[in-house]
């Protein structure tokens, strides 16, 4: 078995951390390293009493490559895996390239002072870690992750050719607050309010935020109100699978959450650009996140189900006539709650984390360079979805998407 050193103490981590050590036959250990060391220490004392299993804790400032690297040489892991934030990802890129150490993570890099999200500054690593002989798995979460291995899954069994790839996120569950992020209210708001984007034809089309609205019935859910927006792995995608012609994402919002969020951009709450107040600068949205609801406090009132999944339409193997098929998961709130203390949103993304760093470890995903999901055999990593508490479940539909 291996050994996973874990960043950052969220929720994602904490789902993940506790997954990993309920599988020690794949990670014989685990640590886990944070900037607040009392959170690595809350999630550890978590994992003790439902497992029984010891991690070690750390505290790190993974901003800092050094001392970074330093960590890394000090606990000798064979896996680093980066569950902190977006903003540290080239950080402990470099920290793994500094130590040898093969690298993972859930989110593409995103600079602080622009919501820009791309992989340019990730795949520019590509020379770098190929040259060291080290493997980096980019965006093992649920979207982008799991939503890219089910395009290479419907790819590698059921298409010929994928003409269009709709991904559909749909969270149906009910915190009882007025208004929370279901994840780090920063990296969230920053991605809601970002200009639309989709793949048509060759080319990207921005629309403005949130300007396509569409109902879906979504299964085990039911009818809501899904919005087009940009999502890291409609790159990705439409790079490895380039006979796309047409990529775009969805993402369900209640008329609440979309309300606040509006009051709160017109107000100028949302700004990423400090301004000063009484002689200290604030960045706006920051100051936002320090007053919300934390997403991990919010796990023990979450009611309802998520349903995020890949809608594609295209040539069957053999040829004929052009099909749509839907694979999607389906997870409880409350079930994902008791099993490791945190909510669905969590927990789809803790769980894929888990099951990439096992990919790794165990050998079954290998290369050296910078790689994403859907380069990989789909179907190890689709076994582990159903033995590790994220079924997912194939459905034909008659007819393609008619928006
Ligand atoms: P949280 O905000 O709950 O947790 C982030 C953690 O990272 C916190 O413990 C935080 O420390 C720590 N951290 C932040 N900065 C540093 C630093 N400089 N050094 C060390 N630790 C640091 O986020 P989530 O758990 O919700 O999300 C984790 C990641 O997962 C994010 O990158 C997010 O974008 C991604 N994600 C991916 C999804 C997917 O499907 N692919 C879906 C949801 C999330 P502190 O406690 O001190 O603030």
């Amino acid at each position: 078995p291996g050994h996973a050193l874990v960043i950052g103490a969220g929720g994602v981590s904490s789902v993940a951390v506790h997954k990993m050590a309920m599988n020690p036959d794949i990670f014989g250990t685990v640590t886990l390293a944070s900037r607040t060391l009392s959170k690595c220490d809350a999630i550890a004392a978590s994992v003790k009493d439902r497992t029984g299993e010891t991690v070690a804790t750390h505290q790190i400032d993974a901003d800092d490559v050094d001392a970074t690297a330093a960590l890394i040489d000090k606990v000798k892991p064979d896996l680093l895996v980066n569950l902190a934030l977006p903003y540290q990802d080239l950080t402990l890129m470099e920290a793994c390239l500094k130590t040898g150490v093969p690298y993972l993570d859930t989110a593409n890099y995103e600079p602080k002072d622009t919501a820009k999200f791309e992989y340019s500054w990730q795949w520019d690593y590509q020379d770098r870690f190929r040259d060291a002989g080290l493997m980096a798995l980019l965006g093992s979460g649920f979207d982008p992750g799991v939503t890219s291995v089910f395009a290479s899954w419907l790819k590698k069994h059921h298409f010929d050719r994928i003409r269009t790839l709709d991904i559909l996120d749909c969270n149906g569950g009910d915190h009882g607050q007025a208004f929370a992020t279901n994840f780090n209210p920063e990296i969230n708001i920053r991605e809601v309010t970002a200009p639309a984007r989709h793949y048509e034809n060759g080319d990207w089309v921005e629309t403005p935020a949130l300007s396509h609205k569409q109902s879906f019935d979504f299964p085990e859910v039911g009818e809501k109100n899904m919005y087009m927006m940009y999502h890291e792995e409609l790159e990705s995608l439409v790079t490895h699978l380039p006979e796309i012609e047409r990529a775009r994402f969805w993402m369900t919002f209640g008329d609440a959450y979309l309300t606040h969020l509006e009051v709160l951009q017109n107000v100028g709450m949302t700004r990423i650009d400090p301004i000063t107040y009484q002689g200290q600068e604030i960045v706006p949205l920051q100051f936002l996140k320090a007053v919300l609801p934390e997403p991990a406090g919010l796990g023990a009132t979450t009611k309802g189900k998520t349903c995020i999944g890949d809608i594609a339409t295209g040539t069957p193997k053999g040829g004929g006539d052009e099909i749509t098929k839907y694979l999607f998961n389906v997870c409880d709130h409350e079930e994902a709650y008791r099993e490791t203390g945190n909510q669905a949103v969590s927990y789809t993304t803790g769980v894929p984390a888990m099951i990439g760093a096992a990919m790794m470890l165990q050998g079954t995903w290998s290369g050296t360079g910078v790689f994403n999901m859907e380069q990989f055999d789909p179907d190890p990593f689709m076994d582990m979805l159903n033995k590790h508490g994220l079924p997912w479940e194939v459905r034909d539909l008659d007819d393609p998407l008619k928006f």
